[in-house]
């Protein structure tokens, strides 16, 4: 007889044993807990979806709409992306070989690890990043390689810094800006600087753009793609989730060469089958029509932003000022806590929700991540009790 076995921990694949849970789900939990909490820990819009693109769903259902989808995504919806691409920043993506649709940009990213990498393949990804980056690296057996970006240099990323990380195993570049969790942007310039070490080393670019919309001060987005050569190397991703107050649609989309793209699909084509229609119908529907709508979201993201930058830099926790996505990144080392004990303390003292900044990376110690997609009224309460907690617990 088998002899029974209780390892169950051990019996694991090594590479979901190789991966922490999210530090971001962490504090979501401790807060659920709590009453009167408010919350700068969220990564999501606090506006419903415009209702233009509810109803368009609302409508797609009236009709029948119910059925599986092509595996790429109704052609409806690929042909929008194209013309999106191509309106908005001259790019030139085939509707049928080019786009993929996915669920959300988290899939997408899953995906593309799974169709580019070999075991033991390294991926450079400049830190602080969003929490998946390594994640779904080590998932498919590659091994993500953390670039320090230094907060003297408004947290971009150059190619000196990365050309320290490059190894013979190097087979990709994944950068993400505007970048969760420092709200960074690159320029034009520092992009092209980028482009030119990726066409050095022969290198994959991963773009994930899904903040591209959400920029503010006359920052306009440069998308990486539309860099003279780089369309061909590049495997962009971008969703709806931010900039049309989406996320629970669960809908997003990879561009790319018709290699990258077929090979995304042949997995997807297994694993997901389709994206929900429901959120494809609404996609298209945004595309479409939704740019007044989310140009008044960034409006009064921008609000927002003014405010918590102006409070932070007031009570002292020196930050970089923002220009894109949601999020600011105070520099929280004068108060002697690590940012893990300052989310904790803070939440235990004040209930207020924040994320540490070594959720996102090493080099994120330091920092704690704030989300003001939330109301001016929450901020500004959340500011008066963040004062209210440096008063009480310095170190
Ligand atoms: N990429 C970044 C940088 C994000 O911040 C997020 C969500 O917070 C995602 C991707 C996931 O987006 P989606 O909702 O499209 O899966």
């Amino acid at each position: 007889m088998i002899e029974k076995r209780n390892d169950w921990q051990e019996r694991l694949s090594p590479r979901v044993n190789a991966i922490a849970p999210s530090g971001i789900r962490k504090f979501f939990d401790i807060a659920a807990q709590m009453e009167d909490v408010i919350s700068l820990g969220v990564g999501e819009p606090d506006f419903v979806t415009p209702w233009s693109i509810r109803e368009s769903c609302v409508y797609g259902l009236e009709q029948g709409y119910t059925s599986y989808t092509a595996n790429r995504g109704l052609p409806e919806l690929r042909e929008e992306i194209a013309r999106h691409y191509a309106d908005e920043y001259g790019c030139s993506y085939d509707a049928d070989t080019d786009i993929l649709v996915t669920v959300g940009v988290s899939e997408a990213l899953d995906l593309v690890m799974r169709a580019i990498l070999a075991p033991g393949d390294e991926v450079l990804i400049p830190e602080p990043c969003y929490v998946s980056y390594q994640a779904c690296t080590i998932l498919a057996g590659g091994k993500p390689v953390a670039v320090p970006a230094k907060i003297e240099n408004e947290f971009r990323i150059t190619p000196d810094e990365l050309e320290e990380h490059v190894t013979p195993r190097t087979k990709a570049l994944l950068i993400g800006y505007p970048n969760n969790p420092t709200g960074a942007i690159m320029t034009r310039k520092d992009l092209l600087a980028i482009a030119a070490f990726a066409e050095k080393h022969d290198l994959i670019v991963i773009s994930d753009e899904i903040y591209g919309d959400l920029t503010y001060g006359g920052e306009k987005h440069v998308c990486f793609s539309s860099l003279p050569g780089m369309q061909e190397r590049t495997i962009l991703l971008n969703g709806f989730s931010k900039a049309y107050a989406m996320t629970g649609w669960r809908i997003g989309y990879a561009l790319g060469n018709k290699a990258f793209i077929s090979a995304m699909t042949k997995i997807h084509q297994y694993t997901m089958l389709c994206a929900p229609i429901t959120a494809q119908i609404a996609a298209i529907e945004a595309l479409r029509h939704g740019e007044k709508y989310m140009k008044k979201m960034v409006a009064e993201y921008d609000r927002r932003r003014h405010l918590i930058y102006d409070g932070f830099t007031k009570m002292g926790l020196p930050c970089f000022e923002p220009k894109g996505a949601f999020y600011i990144f105070p520099d929280i080392t004068s108060t002697g806590y690590t940012s893990d004990e300052f989310a904790e303390e803070l939440l235990k003292a004040e209930h207020v929700a924040l994320i540490p900044g070594s959720a996102f990376g090493a080099c994120g110690e330091g920092h704690v991540r704030c989300s003001y997609a939330t109301s001016i009224d929450k901020i500004s309460e959340a500011l008066a009790r963040i004062e209210n907690f440096l008063k009480n617990h310095k170190r």
